[in-house]
């Protein structure tokens, strides 16, 4: 894998074994159609799914808000004073996201949905070769990514989770409990876990 721009100049939170799995991943599911990711904050993620997709002529839709889940709001864990906006008094990575994709010249394949998931799914048709849910780690927002996007991997394709810890004194349950959840729907196999990635692939039931 050769990526076009250091991996290291994007803020994130993406391991680079996860990153080469996510790569692999994508270059193998893009065959099937478009892919989608939730929760693309500075496009650290986007870059290995952006150029996995650039190789085959694909789409990659990069879905956030923008505005910084919650460990990224001030005063919490995860701020970043760098993606605060003080016109708006928000976050905002979406400028941040913007330059990444614009220096690896990815901006041809890589789509940004700057909408909160709900808004992004509500009138969402198009069957999809890959999902990548990293985006809020709440129980609530977990689910509603989960619950909006996963019914839209077409058989075969991909439905890979971020930040899957077993126990509880490692981090959040929440992303667990929906890779959990997708293992007992019947509809994915479990093609296993790299560091925090959890990997399933749609079955054809
Ligand atoms: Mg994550």
């Amino acid at each position: 894998m050769k990526l076009p721009i250091d991996i290291e100049t994007i803020k994130g939170f993406l391991d680079p074994v996860e990153g080469q799995a996510l790569f692999d991943r994508c270059t193998e599911a893009s065959t099937l159609g478009p892919c989608l990711e939730i929760g693309s904050y500075c496009g650290k993620s986007t870059l290995y799914m952006g150029t996995a997709c650039k190789q085959l002529g694909r789409t990659l839709f990069a879905l956030d808000h923008h505005r910084g889940s919650e460990e990224h709001q001030q005063g919490e864990e995860y701020h970043d004073p760098d993606l605060f906006d003080s016109r708006s008094g928000l976050m905002d990575s979406f400028f941040a996201f913007r330059s990444a994709m614009q220096k690896a010249e990815l901006e041809d394949f890589v789509v940004p949905l700057v909408a909160s998931s709900i808004t992004a799914a509500r009138d969402w048709q198009t069957p999809l070769g890959m999902v990548f849910i990293d985006g809020g780690h709440s129980l609530e927002a977990a689910m509603t990514d989960y619950e909006c996007w996963s019914k839209h991997v077409i058989k075969g394709g991909i439905l890979a989770i971020h930040d899957i810890f077993k126990h509880p004194d490692e981090g959040g349950q929440a992303p667990h409990i929906i890779w959990k959840k997708a293992i007992d729907s019947g509809l994915f196999d479990d093609l296993g876990v790299v560091r925090t990635l959890g990997v399933l692939r749609r079955n054809d039931n």
